[in-house]
């Protein structure tokens, strides 16, 4: 008996080979959801959905585009007649030092991080609403609750803490039509949003501020994301979850 039998689940930036989203995806469609893979390469989509089986949909949406997001939100309601579950996954970070942070390099973070964060769950919402159920579950970050991470800038930082937010007044607006959003806020989960950018000294003092003394895996992220999306947490709203190892105990 799978915890999300007969649910409907989308997981934005979910094509990403080691990525949060797509452990997410595959813990979601073991626990019998269906699952669409929304990410901005068409054919990346795709073979991650084929990937967890032939009943899974792969999208072309970028979520820092509105219209984009609504019409993948529409092709889906179209194919499945609901929508159960949103994990707003999709998210970039750059290490930047405050002073280094161009127009440019503010408008790509926040834009992906939080505005498609806002774009994605407004799209879901009319159909949540009317049928007064839905869990929506937001990315957000250690470098939110303890001002930056390991490797995202100060904008990072900021947009990650505009999820806690957004996650937060949605959840009391939501709450009436029986409309769950939570947050999940990882520590150091060895993906591929920093594979490769970290040196061996980085490594050693980052392992050296986490109590458990490891990095955090994609499968422990996705393990809190089936609770928030599941029945588990009926009457769980507007919470943050932290899966960071201890690194931030407040
Ligand atoms: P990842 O880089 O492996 O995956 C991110 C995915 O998002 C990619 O598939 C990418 O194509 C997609 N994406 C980027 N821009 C997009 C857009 N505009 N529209 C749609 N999709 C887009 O990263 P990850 O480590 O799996 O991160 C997943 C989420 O978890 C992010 O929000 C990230 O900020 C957050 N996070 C990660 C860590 C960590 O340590 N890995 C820690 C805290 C928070």
């Amino acid at each position: 008996m799978g915890l999300l039998n007969d649910k409907f689940a989308i997981v934005t930036g979910a094509a990403s080979k080691n990525g949060l989203g797509k452990s997410t995806a595959k813990l979601f469609a073991e626990q019998g959801a269906t699952v669409a893979i929304l990410d901005l390469d068409q054919a990346a989509a795709e073979a991650a959905a084929a990937e967890l089986g032939a009943q899974h949909v792969g999208l072309a949406c970028n979520v820092t585009d509105k219209e984009g997001c609504f019409s993948a939100v529409q092709k889906l309601m179209e194919t499945w007649g609901q929508i159960d579950i949103l994990v707003n996954n999709a998210g970039i970070t750059q290490p930047l030092k405050m002073m280094e942070i161009e127009p440019k390099n503010y408008d790509a973070v926040l834009d992906v991080n939080l505005r498609g964060t806002l774009y994605m769950t407004q799209a879901v919402i009319p159909h949540m609403r009317e049928r007064k159920s839905g869990s929506i579950v937001n990315i957000s970050s250690v470098s939110a609750q303890r001002g930056g991470g390991i490797f995202g800038g100060p904008h990072y930082s900021a947009a990650k803490a505009g999820v806690l937010g957004l996650t937060k007044a949605s959840a009391r607006e939501l709450a009436p039509d029986n409309v769950r959003v939570n947050a999940v806020c990882p520590g150091f989960i060895a993906t591929d949003i920093t594979a490769g950018k970290l040196t061996p000294e980085m490594m050693e003092t980052i392992l050296a501020g986490i109590p458990m003394a490891r990095a955090g895996e994609a499968r422990d992220v996705a393990g809190c994301c089936l609770f928030l999306a599941s029945d588990l947490s009926a009457y769980v709203t507007g919470s943050e979850v932290d899966v960071n190892g201890g690194s931030l105990i407040h």
